[in-house]
């Protein structure tokens, strides 16, 4: 079975109701691995499970191995929901979770913050197991982060100004080759980690939405984030077999028809390779 990039949220801290926060799931070999959990993550899950990708397990039950780009809340709201409701469903086996500086310390607070509820179904009648609440959490720096019989993960450092560590993470499978941006300004490194990758899943806003709302401010997104017109020209460097957009930001979209895509007829002004602008439940 070929490598599937599993689309669990695009979107933003916008509460789109359609548009769960961003997680991305990859799947090997039938084994599941994640990049970041933002709010909605574990019924999107259930959601891509019941549409027949059941490496995922009920409610994300398989996952064992997470990866973080950074510790904005957007992107970390759902880890309580990703320790404890597949642990509830019958996880045994600890999360290992790699991410920026941090994450230790908010995977402490998170087990500290539900120890009524740990210790309740671990001591009482529930007699739920001890081991799948647990979570094992370490901070990575640039470089080779992840390896198995299935994937080399390969961190590098994203530019999200002042989240200062935050990553971008490209996959390596057998078969295909995966980058995924996490929020990021355009940087030289994703694009020496990205040239001829089969997926490019990247976030972006497009030059309308930035022209017509005012906040975020465009200076604010030029520092944090990459419009329609840069991710053009990193596509064009790096010719991805599929280009994917996520993570977007359709305020100041409005003016334009509900039927035009306006980022992608942004970037394919400039870029004439394939591109799509990912929903919820897309897989590529
Ligand atoms: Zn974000
Ligand atoms: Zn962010």
């Amino acid at each position: 079975m070929p490598t599937q990039v599993v689309m669990l949220g695009t979107g933003n801290p916008r509460p789109e109701p359609d548009r769960s926060g961003p997680a991305t799931a990859v799947v090997v070999n039938d084994t599941p691995y994640l990049v970041d959990f933002g709010p909605g993550v574990v019924r999107r899950m259930t959601a891509a499970f019941n549409k027949g990708v059941v490496a995922l397990g009920y409610g994300g039950v398989n996952i064992r191995t997470v990866f973080l780009t950074h510790l904005h809340s957007d992107h970390t709201v759902g880890y309580p929901d990703l320790i404890f409701t597949p642990w509830v469903m019958g996880r045994r086996d600890p999360l290992e979770v790699y991410g920026p500086k941090g994450i230790k310390a908010m995977t402490a607070h998170v087990l500290a913050a539900w120890e009524i509820d740990i210790d309740g179904r671990t001591g009482g009648l529930n007699q739920h197991n001890r081991t799948g609440c647990r979570v094992n959490a370490q901070e990575i720096a640039p470089g080779v982060v992840y390896r198995d019989g299935n994937v080399t993960v390969t961190a590098f450092p994203a530019r999200h100004e002042e989240m200062v560590d935050s990553f971008s993470y490209r996959f390596d499978t057998q078969d295909r080759a995966i980058v995924i941006s996490g929020d990021t300004a355009p940087t030289q490194a994703l694009i020496d980690h990205s040239r001829g990758c089969d997926v490019l899943i990247h976030e972006a806003y497009s030059m309308m939405a930035c022209r017509n709302s005012a906040r975020p401010s465009p200076a604010f997104r030029r520092r944090h984030h990459t419009s329609s017109a840069e991710l053009a020209e990193i596509a064009n460097k790096v010719k991805p077999g599929t280009l994917v957009t996520y993570h977007r930001s359709r305020i100041g979209e409005e003016l334009s028809s509900p039927e035009r895509d306006v980022l992608l007829e942004e970037i394919a002004r400039d870029y004439r390779g394939r591109v799509v602008a990912a929903n919820d439940l897309d897989i590529f």
